[in-house]
This record gives structure tokens, C-alpha cells and sequence, in this order.
């Protein structure tokens, strides 16, 4: 099954991810962005691209 990390040290909370995904991203009260479900699709691969630190790892099986 395909699943979807954020490296919460590499994060900077910029919301750049939630943006263009809210479904997947969320922003957490502590100020960094969270995957809140396992779907790989193509925002999520864009998001992934766009993160200014590429703290958002795909694995796709
Ligand atoms: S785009 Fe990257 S740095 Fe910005 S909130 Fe999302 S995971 Fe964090």
C-alpha cells in the first residue's frame, strides 16, 4: 500500500502542502504538516514536489 510521510524535523509548517491538498495535509497545532491519509494521487505527488524542504516522502508498493 502506498503511504505518505511528512519528516516532521524537515518541515518548516510553511502550509504549502495543506494548500494544494487539504484532504491529505493538515497543519498541526504544533506547527508542522501531517499526512491524515495514506492516498497517493497526483496533488500529493505535487505537493511532495513543491515542499521547500522535501520533507514529504511517498512509497509507493
Ligand atoms: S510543504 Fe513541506 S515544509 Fe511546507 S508544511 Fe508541507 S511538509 Fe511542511
Amino acid at each position: 500500500m502506498a503511504k505518505v510521510e511528512v519528516d516532521k524535523d524537515l518541515c518548516i509548517g510553511c502550509g504549502a502542502c495543506a494548500s494544494i491538498d487539504d484532504e491529505v495535509f493538515e497543519i498541526t497545532d504544533e506547527g508542522y504538516a501531517k499526512a491524515i491519509k495514506d492516498e497517493v494521487n497526483d496533488d500529493v505527488k505535487m505537493a511532495a514536489d513543491s515542499c521547500p524542504t522535501s520533507a514529504i516522502k511517498i512509497e509507493e508498493n
